[in-house]
């Protein structure tokens, strides 16, 4: 199956269903991202600061670049000029620091807050209660060149479907309670971010309107990176 297959028939499926497909590029070459672009992919997510700005650099400029991957404070400046969506901000300090380099852009930047939702202990995310600590902060209202979208969640890596519902579904239930508590005024906090290849059929039942695919589009990776960059 060629990338262009893949793409087409993703988006008929998702089409119906209202939910937004982001294109996770990462590994793949900027000829695979090419074809992708030439049937009709216009988001694209990478999870490694260089190799995004380097993409960036070299692909057409109406590309919406998305950060799916775990950001480091200092690594905010090389991405914030012209980074669509952040889906990975993990901390009330890397959401202070994208907004001061929004700011040195001019530019307000759209966010969302990665949830800590897997039975692994190695994954990024906040938890219920540090979220809703931070939202109470004054701090956080001060906040103008961030926007929050919505949240986003990697589910625990098993084939145990259950588990994997259960934590897609304590998410929305997250989203929902956030979104009436918090922006109740705003309909810009609208995106719910999960599902993978993997898992993306589960997430959408559970209410996902954006899924993050890689090797469904562009075949298996091959696994190079053991660092984070
Ligand atoms: C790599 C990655 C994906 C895509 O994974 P696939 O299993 O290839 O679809 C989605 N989300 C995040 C955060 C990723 O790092």
């Amino acid at each position: 199956m060629s990338i262009t297959t893949n793409i087409e028939e993703i988006q008929q499926e998702l089409a119906p269903l209202s939910v937004t497909l982001v294109a996770i590029s990462k590994t793949k070459s900027n000829e695979d991202i090419l074809e992708a672009y030439n049937a009709g992919q216009r988001l694209f997510g990478e999870n490694m600061v260089q190799e995004l700005v380097d993409k960036y650099e070299a692909l057409p400029k109406d590309i919406e670049w998305h950060l799916v991957g775990h950001l480091q404070t200092n690594k905010v400046k090389y991405i914030a000029p012209f980074i669509s969506l952040i889906h990975s901000v993990d901390s009330f300090k890397l959401l202070k620091e994208i907004n001061k380099h929004a700011v040195k852009n001019n530019r307000v930047i759209d966010c969302l807050l990665q949830v800590f939702i897997a039975e692994e202990e190695t994954k990024y995310g906040f938890d219920h209660a540090e979220l809703i600590e931070m939202f109470q902060q004054a701090e956080f209202a001060e906040l103008k060149n961030v926007r929050i979208r919505g949240l986003m969640g990697i589910a625990t890596n098993t084939d145990k479907e259950k588990e994997i519902k259960e934590e897609f579904y304590e998410l929305k239930m997250l989203f929902d309670g956030v979104k009436v508590s918090y922006y109740r005024k705003e309909d810009t906090f609208d995106i719910l971010s999960m599902g993978m290849s993997s898992d993306y059929k589960l997430a959408i039942e559970r209410g996902s309107n954006m899924v993050r695919l890689g090797s469904t589009i562009f075949g298996k990776r091959v696994i190079k990176h053991f660092k984070t960059v």
